[in-house]
């Protein structure tokens, strides 16, 4: 007997090497669930696979660049090759490159909608098959109140996460009566890495600024919500989360 309420599940979390994705590889894991973790940073997936085994957890890191197609089938067919099924997909890998429309870098615009928006599309696609044909599943979503409310300097990465939301209740709407469940998480202001890739200078000072005015939310925060989502009985689809810092207006 055991009391982890996703013992027997097998969940697969993305961008797992910081941040909230970490937090929510660690959350599942403590839930009883075993986790297979990607990124591209081999050596933090090393060490996070090894803290969730010491802690009797089963892990499994795959290293893999999301922003290729056939790498997000491969993350799904590793996973399912390693532990036997996939039940909750997590799509939490993203980047945010914020500039204004005039003067951003094209080539930005393409790398958010490729990982951001395309390869959270293939890795969903690719983990239906076999939930389908196990009875369910459960893929969550992680967007943003940027996939909610567009403003000045994020048009890019707002676009990208709008793009997620709608892909979300659209995919929901398919694979329902499967007993696939879809979840769409959108965090507001959350203290992480995902700053620090801002390539205009005056946007990551006001972004940097306005987090420093608020009590930024914590990757643990966004991880309990995931694990609400995927811990409800299996009648209850938690469609959409929309989480900011009290502090935050926008
Ligand atoms: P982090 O920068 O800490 O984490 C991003 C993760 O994505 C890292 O593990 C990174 O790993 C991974 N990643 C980036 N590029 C790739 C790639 N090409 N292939 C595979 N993995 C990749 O930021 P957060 O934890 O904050 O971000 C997680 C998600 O939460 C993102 O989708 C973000 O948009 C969203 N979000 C964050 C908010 C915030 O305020 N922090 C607010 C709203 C949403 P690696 O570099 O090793 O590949």
């Amino acid at each position: 007997m055991t009391d982890k309420i996703l013992a027997g599940r097998v969940a697969l979390v993305t961008g797992a090497s910081s941040g909230i994705g970490d937090a929510t590889a660690r959350a599942l894991a403590a839930a009883g669930a075993q986790v297979a973790i990607v990124a591209r940073r081999k050596d933090r997936l090393d060490v996070l696979a090894r803290e969730l085994t010491q802690s009797g957890a089963q892990a499994l890191a795959i290293p893999a660049d999301l922003a290729r197609e056939d790498e997000n089938r491969r993350i799904v067919a590793e996973t399912e090759a390693q532990f036997g099924r996939l039940d909750i997909l997590v799509n939490n890998a993203g980047v945010m490159l914020l500039s204004p429309v005039e003067g951003a870098d094209p080539a930005d615009w393409r790398r958010m909608l490729e990982l951001n928006v395309l390869g959270l599309m293939v890795s969903s696609q690719a983990a239906l098959a076999g939930m389908r044909s196990r009875g369910g599943g459960h893929i969550v979503n992680i967007a943003s109140t940027a996939g909610r409310i567009a403003n000045a300097n994020v048009s890019g990465y707002s676009a990208s996460k709008f793009a997620v939301v709608a892909f979300s209740e659209s995919l929901r709407r398919e694979v329902y009566k499967d007993h696939i469940r879809v979840s769409v998480i959108e965090p507001g202001v959350v203290e992480t890495e995902l700053r620090e890739h801002i390539p205009h200078a005056g946007t990551r000072q006001a972004i940097d600024a306005w987090a420093a005015s608020m009590r930024q939310l914590q990757p643990e925060d966004i991880a309990n919500a995931v694990l609400y989502c995927v811990s409800q009985p299996a009648h209850v689809n938690v469609n959409e989360i929309l989480i900011r810092p009290t502090d935050q207006e926008r």
